[in-house]
């Protein structure tokens, strides 16, 4: 059995991660604070990643007209309907959330932290988005809660990056990941399958080189060709291939063979908006795919980490 699973998983989630290091059932409140992002304020870049939605990768997070407090309340409610001693963590979800003066940045963060039952803060962002001011208060964050930084890489090919818009380097990602690090702060890498014209190959490198970083989750997406993004409207002229479920599911599982077993698997499909969904139409049955994944891992009786190579 694999080591990091109480169930018939052979990859870590985050589900067993959780229940291991808490001890209770974990939610992430989903939150939208009204943050932009400086690659699509002109800042770093214009336009945004050309996968970018109107919520800015915030498809489930609150809404943002509300005050934060009132949308983590919200979507608890629900929550404690089914657990009642569940425990939360403020996922500060959509756009750019350390795209902001500390100031600000504390205004928001600090009344989650003060709501009762919640444990941690997961706080997603971009890679050229932390001042060093902004990591001394994480640094301050993180030891008073359970702090995850996560950062969007999506690909190490240059040309995929240059290509889909993300307007940053992989030395600067590079850079932030030993920052966090060198203060003691989790790092999530967020990566997308199935970038136009990637191949396997590129697929597999870029779990390769995060396995040769200090990072303790990743997040692994097929990238979703949602409405009115600049990436539908490319898919439309150029009808570049996507990826069909089942080369999907092997090359997720091969990335899962290059990942240290300790890395904590925060998520492996997508989960669009699917009213908002274009293609592909088999990311609407997210559970079928997990499943597959599964029976797959069993068929050719894998685990997460079997070819992975250990940190120096
Ligand atoms: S960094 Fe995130 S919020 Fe900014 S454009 Fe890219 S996907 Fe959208």
């Amino acid at each position: 059995m694999f080591k990091y699973s109480n169930t018939n998983k052979r990859y870590h989630t985050l589900d067993y991660y959780y229940k291991n290091r808490f001890n209770e059932k974990v939610f992430k409140v989903s939150l939208n604070a009204g943050f932009s992002c400086p690659n699509i304020d002109g800042t770093v870049g214009y336009g945004g990643c050309i996968y970018c939605s109107k919520t800015g990768s915030g498809e489930f997070a609150g809404n943002k007209e509300d005050n934060i407090v009132k949308q983590f309340n919200d979507i608890k409610e629900v929550m404690l309907k089914k657990w009642p001693k569940a425990k939360y963590i403020g996922y500060f979800q959509a756009r750019t959330n350390t795209y902001a003066p500390v100031e600000e940045l504390k205004k928001v963060y600090e009344p989650i932290l003060k709501q009762e039952n919640v444990i941690g803060l997961n706080i997603a962002t971009r890679p050229d988005s932390i001042t060093d001011e902004c990591l001394d208060y994480l640094e301050d964050l993180n030891k008073r809660t359970y702090l995850t930084i996560e950062l969007g890489l999506q690909t190490t090919n240059e040309k995929t990056s240059k290509l889909i818009n993300r307007c940053h380097t992989l030395e600067c990602f590079e850079n932030m990941v030993k920052k966090l690090r060198s203060r003691n702060i989790d790092v999530i890498v967020h990566i997308i399958n199935g970038l136009p014209y990637e191949t396997k190959e590129d697929m597999i490198n870029t779990v390769k080189y995060l396995n040769d970083l200090d990072i303790q989750g990743i997040k692994i997406h097929m990238l979703s060709i949602t409405k009115d993004t600049p990436i539908e409207k490319m898919y439309k002229e150029e009808k570049f291939k996507l990826l069909s479920k089942e080369e999907y599911i092997d090359i997720v599982i091969d990335q899962l063979e290059y990942l240290r077993p300790e890395i904590v698997i925060h998520r492996i499909t997508g989960d669009p908006k699917l009213d908002e969904l274009v293609e592909p139409n088999w990311l609407v049955k997210k559970f079928c795919v997990l499943n597959d994944i599964d029976k797959e891992m069993v068929r050719r009786d894998t685990y997460q980490g079997i070819k992975a190579k250990k940190r120096d």
